[in-house]
C-alpha cells in the first residue's frame, strides 16, 4: 500500500503541484540555481524565461535587477539563519493588470544539518489586499461620517445658541442685538449687522451692527458705512432665497473692476468674505431682512457657518415678524393709554388672571381718592386696604362697592349706568355712575374687566334740590291757590248783589287759573313722584269705555272753542273692556292728549278722541287702542323724536303764546307704560297730529 503511495506520488507529485494555486520552485542553496518550478511560478517570470527556459540558470540571470536585491537578501537570510522567511505585500509591476502583490515564504531543505535546497513558495494575495483597501476606504468613509458627525452637531449646538439667545425678546432692536451677540459667541465674525424691511415699509434699514470694540475704535466711521454699505449685495441678497457669498479670492477671480460690481464691505481689510442671509418666512413672499456677517478667513464657512445660519433663518424671521407686530401692539396700546390718560372719565381694567388692577386713569384715581401708583397692580379683593389709607370700618363696605361692579363684570355680567356711592379714603363720599364689562378673546375667554365711571354727585345734589324745591312748592304754592280757589267757588256761588259781568268774568278767570295752577302743582309733584319711584297705580279691574267716554263727553261740553267728536270703531256703545286700570291715571292720560290737542290747534278746528279694541285670531280683545286727532300745528320732524322727554317743547312756536312746562307728555308716557301699554305720535306740520296710545285688557280676576 505504502509502495503504492509512494509510486503515485512520484508519478503525480509534478502534476499536483501543477494544480497548487502558487508559484513554487526549488533552488540549490549554493547558486541560487533553479532546480524545478511549476508553471504557475515560471509565468510570473520575464516571457524569454518562460516554459522552462529558466531551469538550471541562478536567480541574478532571470530575476529583473529591480526585484533582485530584496529577494536575494530574503535568501541569503534564509542561508544564514537555517530558518524559513516571508516577505509579505511584495509588489511587482504586472504586464497586463497594474502592479500584483505578493507574499513570499522561503523554506530552507536541510540534509546532514546543511541547508541545501531552498523552497520558494509566491503566492498572490490579491484577496487580502482587497479587503485591505476596502477597510481603507472605510476607514476613511468612517472618519469622514464621523467628522461630518461632528460638524453637524456643532451646527446644531450654534443653532441651538442662536435661536434661544432670541427666544422671548419682543422688542425689534434688543432682538436684533441678543441675535448678533449669539452670533458672535459661535462664530467670531469680523462684523455682523442685521438689516430689517419692516420699520420702513419695504424698504431695508439697518437694525443693529456688531464688531469688536477694537475694531469699531480703528474704524470710527464704520456705523454710517454699514447704514449705506453694500446696497449692491443686500439688494441682491433679498431678490434670492439663499445665501449670498461675496469673497475677495472671488473678485479677484472674475476681477470684478466695475465699483457697482463690487462688494462694499470686501473693500475693508480685515473682510476676506461676506455672507449676506435673506430672511424669508417658510411660506413669505417678502423678504422681512437680510444678516450680513463678514469673516476674516473662510475657513469653516461654507461647512459650519452658511449652513448654520441658513438653517436658522425662517425661524429668525418668524420671530423678528412677531417682533414688529408686538411693536405695532405695543405702540397701539401706547396710544390708547394716552388717549384713556387724558380722559375725563374714570378708567380701571382689572386682569382676570390676577385680579390686580392693571390700569387704572388719573381720572380714576382721582375720583376714588387715591394716588395713582397705589390703584395700578392693587388686588381688587383689597384694593383699598392695600393702600397706607385706612377706612373708618363703617365706610369698609362702601369703599369696595366699586370693586363689586368689577368683580360682576369678570364673572362675565355687563352693568350699565349703575349708581354707586363711593367712599373716599379722606371719608369723603362721591355718587358715579359706572359701566362695567369684560373683555373677551376671539375664544370668548374673559381676560379683563373694564369700568367707566363719572361722578354725578353734583348732578344728585341738584336734583336733590330740586325735589325739595318740589315739596315747598307744593306746600307753599297749593295752599294759598286752594284758599284762593275755595273763595273764587264761594264767589261764584253767591254773587253780590249788583255785580256786573266783568265782575262775573274776573271771579270764573280767577278759579280757572287757579285750576291750572294747581293742576300744574300736580304734575310736577307727579314728575317728581316717578323720579323716586314712589309713583304707585291702583289698578283696579274695570271697564274702561264708559269713564273714557264720559271724559270725552264733559270735555267737549266745558269747551266751547273746539268741536270734539268720539269714534267707537268696531265697539257697540254699550260695549265693555275690561282690564287692569287705575281710573284715575288713565283719565289723566286722555285729558291731557285732550288738552295739547286743544292747546295746539285753532279754534273752531275739529278734534276725534277715537276707541278701537284689537283682537287676537279668536276674536277676543287683547287690547285698546285710544287716538286724540286734532287738525293742529303739527309737530316738527326734528322735535318729533324729543316731545316725550322730561321738560321738553318744541322750538316751532312762540313760547310765551303757548303756555306749558314740557310734562304733560313725560307724564303722560310713564303712566301709559306703567300699565303695560305704549304711546307714539304721528304728525305732519300744519295739518294735525295724531296721538296714538295702546293698553292691555283683561286678564280675569
Ligand atoms: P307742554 O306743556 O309744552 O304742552 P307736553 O309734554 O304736553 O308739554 O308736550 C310737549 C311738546 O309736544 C309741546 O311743547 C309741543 O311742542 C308738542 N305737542 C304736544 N302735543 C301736541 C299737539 N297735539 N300738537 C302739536 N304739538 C304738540
Amino acid at each position: 500500500m505504502q509502495i503504492e503511495q509512494e509510486t503515485a506520488l512520484g508519478a503525480y507529485a509534478p502534476l499536483m503541484l501543477e494544480y497548487v494555486p502558487a508559484g513554487i520552485a526549488l533552488f540549490d542553496a549554493h547558486e541560487l540555481r533553479l532546480l524545478a518550478a511549476n508553471s504557475r511560478y515560471q509565468d510570473l517570470l520575464e516571457p524569454q524565461w518562460q516554459h522552462g527556459h529558466a531551469l538550471g540558470h541562478r536567480l541574478i540571470e532571470f530575476l529583473p535587477r529591480a526585484a533582485y536585491t530584496e529577494i536575494a537578501a530574503l535568501f541569503q537570510k534564509v542561508l544564514e539563519t537555517g530558518v524559513s522567511s516571508r516577505l509579505e505585500g511584495y509588489a511587482t509591476p504586472a504586464r497586463l493588470n497594474g502592479t500584483r502583490y505578493w507574499d513570499y515564504s522561503l523554506e530552507p531543505i536541510a540534509e546532514q544539518s546543511q541547508v541545501r535546497y531552498v523552497l520558494l513558495t509566491v503566492t498572490e494575495i490579491i484577496m487580502q489586499l482587497q479587503a485591505q483597501k476596502i477597510a481603507k476606504q472605510a476607514k476613511t468613509a468612517l472618519a469622514q461620517a464621523q467628522q461630518e458627525l461632528e460638524l453637524e452637531q456643532q451646527r446644531h449646538e450654534h443653532q441651538e445658541t442662536i435661536l434661544l439667545s432670541v427666544r422671548s425678546i419682543v422688542e425689534p432692536q434688543a432682538f436684533a442685538q441678543a441675535l448678533l451677540c449669539a452670533i458672535d459667541t459661535c462664530f467670531s465674525p469680523h462684523l455682523l449687522a442685521l438689516y430689517s424691511t419692516r420699520s420702513e415699509q419695504e424698504k431695508l434699514s439697518l437694525l443693529a451692527f456688531h464688531t469688536p470694540e477694537s475694531w469699531l475704535q480703528e474704524t470710527p466711521v464704520l456705523p454710517a458705512f454699514l447704514v449705506g454699505t453694500s446696497g449692491g449685495s443686500l439688494l441682491q441678497a433679498m431678490q434670492q432665497r439663499t445665501p449670498l457669498i461675496r469673497r475677495t479670492s472671488q473678485e479677484r477671480e472674475t476681477g470684478q473692476k466695475e465699483s457697482r460690481e463690487r462688494d462694499t464691505l470686501l473693500a475693508l481689510p480685515e473682510i476676506a468674505c461676506v455672507v449676506y442671509l435673506p430672511l424669508w418666512r417658510a411660506q413669505g413672499a417678502q423678504c422681512e431682512g437680510v444678516l450680513v456677517a463678514g469673516f476674516a478667513t473662510e475657513e469653516e464657512l461654507d461647512a459650519l457657518v452658511v449652513p448654520t445660519l441658513s438653517a436658522c433663518a425662517p425661524h429668525l424671521t418668524e420671530a423678528l415678524a412677531e417682533t414688529w407686530m408686538h411693536a405695532a401692539l405695543a405702540d397701539e396700546r401706547q396710544r390708547l393709554r394716552t388717549v384713556l390718560d387724558q380722559l375725563p372719565e374714570g378708567v380701571i381694567l382689572v386682569e382676570a388672571q390676577s385680579g390686580k388692577v392693571s390700569y387704572a386713569n388719573p381720572a380714576a384715581a382721582g375720583l376714588l381718592g387715591y394716588a395713582l401708583p397705589h390703584l395700578v397692580g392693587a388686588p381688587l379683593n383689597q384694593s383699598a386696604m392695600m393702600s397706607p389709607y385706612r377706612f373708618p370700618p363703617a365706610h369698609q363696605q362702601s369703599a369696595f362697592r366699586w370693586n363689586f361692579a368689577l368683580i360682576h363684570a369678570l364673572w362675565g355680567k355687563i352693568i350699565v349706568n349703575e349708581e354707586i356711592v363711593v367712599s373716599r379714603p379722606d371719608g369723603s363720599e362721591i355718587v358715579v355712575l359706572s359701566s362695567a364689562a369684560p373683555i373677551r378673546t376671539s375664544h370668548g375667554l374673559i381676560t379683563e374687566a373694564v369700568m367707566v365711571f363719572h361722578d354725578i354727585t353734583a348732578k344728585k345734589q341738584l336734583e336733590q334740590q330740586k325735589n325739595e324745591f318740589f315739596v315747598v312748592a307744593n306746600h307753599e304754592l297749593r295752599t294759598p291757590l286752594t284758599a284762593i280757589l275755595g273763595y273764587a267757588e264761594l264767589l261764584q256761588l253767591q254773587f253780590p248783589e249788583g255785580a256786573d259781568a266783568m265782575q262775573r268774568s274776573a271771579i270764573n278767570r280767577i278759579a280757572e287759573e287757579c285750576e291750572h295752577l294747581i293742576h300744574l302743582i300736580h304734575e310736577l309733584l307727579d314728575v317728581s313722584r316717578l323720579e323716586h319711584a314712589r309713583l304707585e297705580l291702583k289698578k283696579q279691574y274695570l271697564d274702561l269705555l264708559a269713564p273714557l267716554s264720559q271724559v270725552v263727553i264733559t270735555q267737549a261740553q266745558t269747551t266751547s272753542i273746539h268741536r270734539l267728536h268720539l269714534t267707537l270703531e268696531e265697539l257697540e256703545p254699550v260695549a265693555c273692556l275690561m282690564g287692569w286700570f287705575d281710573l284715575l291715571r288713565i283719565e289723566q292720560v286722555i285729558r291731557n292728549l285732550l288738552s295739547n290737542a286743544m292747546k295746539y290747534s285753532p279754534s273752531g278746528s275739529e278734534i276725534e278722541v277715537g276707541v278701537r279694541p284689537r283682537r287676537d285670531a279668536q276674536g277676543r280683545e287683547q287690547e285698546v287702542m285710544i287716538w286724540v286727532k286734532d287738525q293742529g300745528m303739527g309737530i316738527n320732524a326734528l322735535d318729533m323724536p324729543h316731545i316725550f322727554e322730561c321738560f321738553y317743547r318744541a322750538t316751532t312756536f312762540d313760547r310765551t303764546s303757548i303756555s306749558g312746562f314740557g310734562i304733560g307728555l313725560y307724564l303722560t308716557r310713564q303712566l301709559v307704560q306703567a300699565h303695560g301699554g305704549r304711546i307714539w305720535a304721528e304728525s305732519t306740520k300744519r295739518q294735525g297730529s295724531t296721538f296714538y296710545v295702546v293698553l292691555p285688557l283683561g286678564p280675569t280676576p
